[in-house]
């Protein structure tokens, strides 16, 4: 079998890892000169599933969206700078107290992957004072989604500079759309209600303050544990924009959001580089996956939003085992809460 695959980032490639995996022959077709030019071209990520208060189909999607990515992340290590350092979401407000301390009930994980610790307990983890509680998931952290784009479509037919705007001129068994926002640009997803959201992280050098910080910080923010020498400060979240030229005052938002929660960071701290892009989502902020209408051989990858790091793993799954009529890796409502068709 042959499977055409439009768009070559994080839903594209793992598309093309796991196709190839189950004996099929991916074609990768991406439109500007390089993989991971789009939303995944980030040279370091925070990997952590959404935490909501209930264990719902979205909520056990992002659970099984975890483990079945860490799977994959033990595998290829070292060449996509896979760091499980471990993330402490931290309680900064009554409201992230409530909600995560219902997570850390409903969600069902083992202790030795998910648990509330203390203010002296989060400290002692992180290697600096963190003044609040927070939910520590020691097998979460950090990962290259520019690197594991590469790693995934190796050994993949890779067509680059190749704009599809045609699916009619493509031969193949099957067609995948995963191409983000792009997907508009097809008759066939025309009406899906996909949104972008700008977003730009600022790479910064590691300091005094922060050379010992040894797992990542969620907040409304992220802060990662510095690689060769450089901390990843994430990111701006921007539904008004939809451009990935650099903005200067983003790197400022960035830093601000962390001084707010952790005040004795402050100081003065000089920014590597930055990088912006457009994340693509839905109107119920659940990534679009599935078959679509009508079109027997055509699927859709896409509103991966901020948790395409593993969000586009298990999709690629999913729609492989369509594609092969292989079991199925989720439950039904697991596939009718992504379906393409669920909007009214
Ligand atoms: C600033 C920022 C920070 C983020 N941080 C994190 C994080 O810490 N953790 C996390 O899990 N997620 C994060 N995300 C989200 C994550 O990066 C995305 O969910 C993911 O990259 C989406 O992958 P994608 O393949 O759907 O889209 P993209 O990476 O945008 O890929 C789509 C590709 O399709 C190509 N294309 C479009 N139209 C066509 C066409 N007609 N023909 C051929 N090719 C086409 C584009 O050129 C592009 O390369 C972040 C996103 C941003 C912007």
């Amino acid at each position: 079998m042959r499977v055409n695959i439009i768009g070559g980032g994080l839903a594209g490639c793992s598309l093309s890892y796991i196709l190839k995996k189950e004996g099929v022959e991916p074609v990768i077709y991406e439109a500007s000169s390089e993989l991971a030019s789009g939303a995944s071209g980030n040279d370091i990520g925070l990997y952590n599933p959404r935490f909501a208060a209930q264990m719902d189909s979205p909520s056990e999607f992002y659970s099984s969206a975890f483990f079945e990515s860490l799977e994959v992340f033990k595998g290829l290590k070292d060449c996509v700078d896979w760091n499980p350092c471990g993330v402490l979401s931290l309680l900064t407000d009554e409201r992230r107290v409530k909600r995560f301390y219902k997570t850390a009930k409903s969600w069902d994980w083992s202790e030795d992957d998910m648990r509330l610790v203390s203010p002296e307990e989060a400290s002692k983890i992180a290697g600096v004072e963190i003044p609040y509680k927070a939910l520590y998931t020691p097998k979460s952290g950090n990962i290259s989604p520019k690197k594991l784009c590469h790693e995934y479509a190796r050994g993949i037919k890779v067509h680059l500079n190749t704009k599809i705007d045609d699916l009619t001129v493509l031969e193949g068994d099957a067609t995948i759309l995963a191409c983000g926002m792009g997907c508009l640009n097809f008759e066939e997803a025309k009406n899906l209600p996909l949104k972008s959201v700008r977003g730009q992280v600022s790479y910064i050098k590691q300091t005094e303050q922060t050379k010992n910080l040894k797992v990542a910080l969620s907040y409304s923010g992220h802060f990662s544990p510095a690689l060769r020498g450089v901390h990843c400060l994430g990111s701006t979240f921007q539904p008004w924009l939809d451009h990935s030229d650099l903005i200067e005052e983003d790197n400022l938002t960035n830093l601000e959001k962390l001084f707010e929660v952790l005040p004795y960071f402050r100081g003065d701290y000089s920014v590597a580089y930055s990088k912006a892009g457009v994340r693509t989502t839905s109107k119920d902020h659940f990534p679009i996956v599935g078959k679509l209408k009508a079109y027997d051989d055509l699927y859709i990858s896409t509103a991966h939003g901020s948790y395409g790091i593993i969000t586009t793993l298990l999709s690629a799954k999913i729609i492989a085992n369509s594609i092969v009529e292989s079991h199925g890796v989720v439950s039904q409502q697991v596939l009718k809460a992504l379906n393409p068709y669920r909007f009214k």
